[in-house]
């Protein structure tokens, strides 16, 4: 929900683009104390559609552009491995989550977690996050599933949405 997202995978750095306002969502975010960091499924480097130089090269980019906004990004943690090779980080696991927790020694009980996905969503919740959904990316669709899928998230709370980052942190901030 930062960048543009592709039924046919993000494979470049020509093809990656930023959802206009999330980059300075981010920047206000940090710049306002808060630790920012990404949590994001990359199968597509398994899959061989992508390489790593090639994903470390979009998250420089990107770490770039929030620093050209007056920002910074606590980290940025990915899952290179395949939906059927049961890791433990691809969302909705909450691996990730836990790499975020121990790296940059934060408490994420509580911590909002913006995501498009139902995954995300499962994730956020397992993790004892606050999931919100944005209804960038695949969020549209999610969102369709969203009565449906409360039932399974298990959560008190309905979750809320907005449009895109932007609107969230405008809400939060
Ligand atoms: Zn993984």
């Amino acid at each position: 929900m930062i960048n543009y997202d592709s039924d046919d995978y993000i494979k470049s750095l020509e093809e990656w683009h930023p959802i206009p306002g999330s980059i300075e969502a981010i920047a206000q975010l940090s710049q306002a104390g808060y630790q920012v960091a990404i949590a994001t499924n990359q199968s597509g480097l398994s899959r061989g559609y992508f390489t790593l130089d090639t994903l470390e090269a979009i998250h420089d980019h990107l770490r770039t552009l929030v620093a050209d906004a007056g920002g910074s990004i606590a980290g940025i943690f990915y899952c290179p491995h395949l939906p059927d090779e049961g890791c433990a980080c691809r969302k909705p696991g909450i691996g990730l989550l836990q790499s975020i927790e121990r790296e940059l020694g934060a408490d994420l009980t509580g911590a909002p977690f913006v995501g498009d996905s139902l995954k995300d969503l499962q994730a956020a919740r397992a993790a004892l996050c606050e999931p919100i959904l944005v209804r960038t990316g695949k969020g549209r669709g999610t969102e369709a599933r969203l009565q449906e899928a409360e039932v399974q998230l298990a959560g008190a709370t309905r979750v809320p949405v907005y449009d895109d980052l932007a609107a969230v942190v405008g809400d939060w901030l």
